[in-house]
């Protein structure tokens, strides 16, 4: 994993064997990113994503392995407790050019992962919100 810093703009490279969250979760933690945007692109041989379900308030997750595209990698970076906390969802297509979608846990890059991180100057901290059961952003 590389990065180059443009102003508030963050261009990450990860590199083929390495998990995309970790290496996120790194860069802002080493860099006080606290508050921002994420977006990407990338091939990944493996995946872990999930879906919420909101009328039982659990957490499903399946493993997706085979030659995948990050045709979408979104989300936010905010904290809880004080420490960095990722949102990210993810959409990945195979070699019928199908789409997953969800919730994005992990994966491993098997080409390369190009992210931006757009910075933002504050703090949004989360809170667990028992009537949904999720961490919501705090008001
Ligand atoms: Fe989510």
């Amino acid at each position: 994993m590389i990065f180059k810093k443009f102003g508030n703009k963050y261009i990450i490279r990860i590199d083929k064997g390495e998990e995309i969250v970790t290496c996120l979760k790194k860069i802002c933690t080493d860099n006080k990113i606290l508050l921002g945007s994420v977006s990407g692109i990338g091939a990944v041989g493996r995946a872990q994503i999930g879906l919420f379900e909101t009328s039982s308030k659990q957490y499903h997750s399946t493993e997706l392995v085979g030659a995948f595209e990050i045709t979408s990698l979104n989300g936010n970076i905010s904290t809880m407790n004080g420490e960095v906390y990722l949102h990210l969802h993810i959409n990945l297509s195979d070699a019928a050019y199908h789409t997953y979608g969800g919730h994005f846990q992990s994966a491993v890059v098997s080409g390369t992962c190009e992210v931006i991180i757009d910075a933002i100057e504050g703090e949004c901290e989360r809170i667990f919100n028992e009537d949904v059961g999720l961490n919501i952003i705090r008001a």
